[in-house]
């Protein structure tokens, strides 16, 4: 059945808010790209978000109407799952979910959802495919991709999806056998956006994902330190990073440490830093709704430093 309202908003905090959110305001983009580590619960998640859009009784799935039930049978009429993780995607996956959603002909108060799982393990004539579908405008209908290797997800196809990270609960043990050069902190941050060790290597040794990481890292810790100073600390620091995938970076790190702070766990590799954060659990949770926006491009083309302008006034509230 997989999981339960309470579960999914325990282990979910960030995408949970993001999705009732942008329920709420009624924002569903029309494709999702759910990434996270290899153990982190993509598949879990993307199937909780697809069955409670499908719920016929409220924001998030009931487990109990006719549409939930349906659902956990496997034979809902309104939604396909393509599993990348057991096969290549071809073209002919592409072309049958084409050919369901026009069979099954939606209704205007009838959404279709599908998953592809496992995005990155599909065929280069079966993503062009994917793009046009994409592209074509089909009225209520949602996909939510997921991977758990980010970096190896083609560029055409996360262009076209708002990004959404799904949290590990078992990655601190994962992580704890480093041995590498690096900070813990900052390998436990990496992990959250490739799954295999060289994967990891080569983020951490990107400038963009380094200088990135610096900035958000360090503006947390500031926030615990000399929060007074925290504001001057991101927008004099925000020089030393520029462009897209840097911001992007940017607001998805602090994310994740921000939603530690939340969960507070003390097996967290981040527990010292988010410890000191405690106090600030009220502000963090309306940053969280930001920054979850900012990384699903709600705010498109918003400059950088009104961006780090708006968290910061959030930051300092009393
Ligand atoms: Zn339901």
């Amino acid at each position: 059945m997989g999981y339960s309202k309470i579960a999914f908003i325990r282990e979910q905090p960030l995408l949970s808010n993001l999705y009732e959110n942008l329920c709420k305001k009624d924002r569903m983009a029309h494709a999702y790209l759910l990434f996270g580590e290899r153990y982190s619960p993509l598949l879990e998640s993307a199937l909780y978000i697809a069955k409670s859009l499908e719920c016929q009784e409220g924001t998030f799935a009931c487990n109990k109407c006719e549409a939930c039930k349906r659902f956990d049978e496997g034979n809902h009429p309104d939604f396909i799952l393509i599993d990348g993780t057991k096969g290549l995607i071809k073209k002919s996956d592409i072309d049958d979910l084409s050919k369901f959603f026009s069979l099954s002909a939606l209704e205007k108060n009838r959404k279709g959802v599908y998953i592809l799982n496992g995005i990155e393990n599909i065929t280069q004539e079966a993503s062009n495919a994917l793009l046009k579908f994409l592209e074509e405008p089909k009225g209520n209908i949602v996909a939510l991709l997921t991977t758990s290797n980010r970096a190896k997800v083609m560029t055409t196809i996360k262009s076209r999806c708002e990004e959404i990270h799904i949290m590990s609960p078992n990655l601190f043990e994962i992580v704890r056998n480093y041995t590498g050069n690096e900070p813990l902190e900052e390998y436990y941050i990496a992990s959250n956006f490739a799954y295999d060790e060289k994967a990891k290597e080569e983020l951490m040794e990107s400038k963009d994902f380094k200088s990135s990481y610096e900035l958000a890292y360090g503006y947390a810790q500031e926030l615990g330190e000399n929060p007074s100073s925290a504001g001057y600390f991101l927008i004099s620091g925000s020089e030393n990073i520029k462009g897209n995938k840097c911001y992007n970076y940017f607001y998805i790190i602090l994310s994740i440490i921000f939603t530690e702070v939340i969960i507070d766990d003390e097996k967290s590799p981040l527990y010292d830093l988010t410890a000191r954060l405690k106090d600030k659990r009220a502000q963090i949770a309306k940053a969280l709704i930001l920054l979850g926006e900012y990384i699903s491009k709600m705010q498109a083309n918003m400059n950088f430093t009104f961006a780090l302008a708006r968290l910061i006034k959030i930051m300092e509230e009393k």
